[in-house]
């Protein structure tokens, strides 16, 4: 399998060029040349697997420099950190699934990836003879960077610094990532919001100043966003996995489709679930659900795509994202992989924020899209706890408000599977407030507030937040990410 760019279908990279280079040199996403085939065979012979085999086999499809050993062995060894089963689908009602994202260490759905990610990351290099150490940077709207940090800390030949918006970000958040512990990792704020903090660390990947200063001390750059082929890779996997045990527990047959709703930011996994579509994965709907800053939404139904709008901070900071990044790679798809047109679009963006598509010309049939706002999303996890007795995250909800107001619509009852993607106790004065009709500011009080009145069980790490000491204070202007990046490698 050969990888392309986005922006120039002649440039060619391998699977583990694709990992370690993260990002095409003329700006592009990497992207596969073709999407493998999911037949009844392999079909039938995943639903056989457990979950890290599930994950390798269809790694494996994508990356042919690897072994299926070798990539069962990472995954192996990446899902032995989560609680049990990596991927649980719960059934909250008839024809109505919950797919839990959130059993890894970091209690987010970026765990099902940023714990494979330094295995593949690792041995590309080695693969590639790339002997340089790595330097990992990283751009967070606040799971990304705890996730990061979990999966790369004290990996052998790295470092990795991570930025976050400094009020950008959840106190949970804040809190597991200045507290992260390991020997290679650094963490700061950034005076402004998520997209300063990404722009500040595209610009970085493309200064030949930083370049040549890291190439002096044998290092190189690599992102562990989720513009990553080695982070969308694997989540591919789960949408597969979903599907799989929706057969063997007789909840649907063979060539069922089913419906998928998920909570959506940077586009990354929603982006896996039209790549499982793509590979035979029989699917009726993919519902792209966005919370107030609804710039897909929006994208999805007039095909004008505009980040000259109001940012909101919301109580999915997740989500809080206008310059979706993966959805460079739907676009290349379904414009027929028209390199020339996404040159031409990414160039209109950069230059004036906006750019405008056709939509009668683009296949996107299988996508719905909608938002929910803020009082929607609190009256969502009310909701649901009161008639399924399931607690909900924030982003979760905003999925299923998203989801219930397409059901309504459209009387469409196909089998759905939201996709969950954090604990409820990651954002708990909000669930809490929400299950409640509370005021509750105190995490702590809030987390256990939340244990007392639903039950709900909390993972111990957040139970050990408040005494973990706090190890990283650096808070930086928006234009000071480059010096920092100095300050931190010669610490
Ligand atoms: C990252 C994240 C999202 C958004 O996922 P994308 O891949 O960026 O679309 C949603 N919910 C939670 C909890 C997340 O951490």
């Amino acid at each position: 399998m050969k990888y392309i760019s986005t922006r120039d279908r002649n440039k060619t990279y391998s699977a583990a060029e694709a990992v370690v280079k993260g990002i095409s040199d003329d700006g592009g996403l990497i992207v596969p040349s073709s999407f493998p085939i999911i037949d009844k065979k392999l079909l039938d012979e995943l639903c056989a697997m457990d979950y890290p085999e599930r994950a390798a086999k269809v790694l494996s499809l994508y990356m042919e420099e690897f072994s299926y050993e070798e990539l069962c062995d990472y995954t192996r060894k990446a899902y032995s950190r989560f609680d049990g089963d990596p991927c649980p689908l719960v059934k909250v009602e008839d024809g109505l699934f919950v797919l839990e994202l959130w059993h890894g260490p970091t209690y987010a759905f970026k765990d099902m990836a940023l714990t494979v990610l330094p295995y593949l990351m690792t041995a590309s290099k080695k693969k590639i003879g790339d002997n340089s150490k790595t330097l990992i940077l990283v751009a967070t709207s606040g799971d990304t960077g705890k996730a990061a940090l979990e999966g790369f800390k004290d990996v052998e030949g790295t470092e990795i610094i991570v930025f976050y918006p400094e009020k950008g970000v959840s106190a949970m958040q804040k809190l597991q990532m200045i507290t992260q512990q390991g020997s290679n990792v650094h963490v700061a704020g950034i005076k402004g919001n998520f997209d300063d903090a990404q722009t500040a660390v595209k610009a970085i990947f493309t200064d030949a100043d930083v370049i040549a200063k890291l190439k002096a001390k044998g290092i190189e750059m690599s992102s562990a966003n989720s513009i990553n082929w080695g982070r969308l890779a694997p989540q591919i996997a789960y949408y597969v996995s979903a599907y799989c045990d929706l057969l063997t527990s007789g909840e649907i047959e063979e060539g069922q489709k089913i419906n998928f709703a998920v909570p959506t930011g940077n586009f990354g996994n929603i982006l896996a679930g039209y790549y499982a579509y793509r590979m035979g994965i029989p699917v009726n709907r993919l519902i792209v659900a966005s919370n107030a800053n609804n710039i897909l939404t929006d994208f999805f139904r007039t095909g004008e795509y505009d980040v000259n709008r109001k940012f909101f901070k919301t109580m999915s900071p997740s989500m809080d994202i206008l310059v979706s990044s993966n959805l460079e790679r739907l676009l290349f798809e379904v414009t027929g992989r028209d390199d020339a047109k996404m040159r031409e679009i990414y160039g209109e963006l950069k230059k004036t924020g906006v750019f405008r598509l056709d939509m009668s010309q683009l296949d996107l049939d299988v996508f719905e899209a909608g938002w929910a706002d803020e009082d929607e999303t609190t009256e969502t996890i009310g909701n649901f706890f009161d008639l399924d007795d399931y607690v909900l995250d924030t982003h979760t909800a905003v999925a299923v408000s998203v989801y219930n107001d397409y059901a309504s619509d459209t009387e469409d009852d196909t089998t759905a599977v939201i996709v969950s993607t954090a604990s409820p106790y990651k954002f708990a004065c909000d669930v809490f407030n929400a299950v409640s009709d509370r005021h509750e500011t105190d995490v702590d009080k809030a987390v256990k507030g939340l244990m007392r009145s639903t039950g709900a069980e909390c993972p111990q790490g957040i139970l050990d937040l408040p005494r973990m000491e706090i190890r990283h204070r650096t808070v930086i202007e928006k234009d000071g990410a480059k010096q920092a990046v100095f300050d931190f490698l010669s610490e």
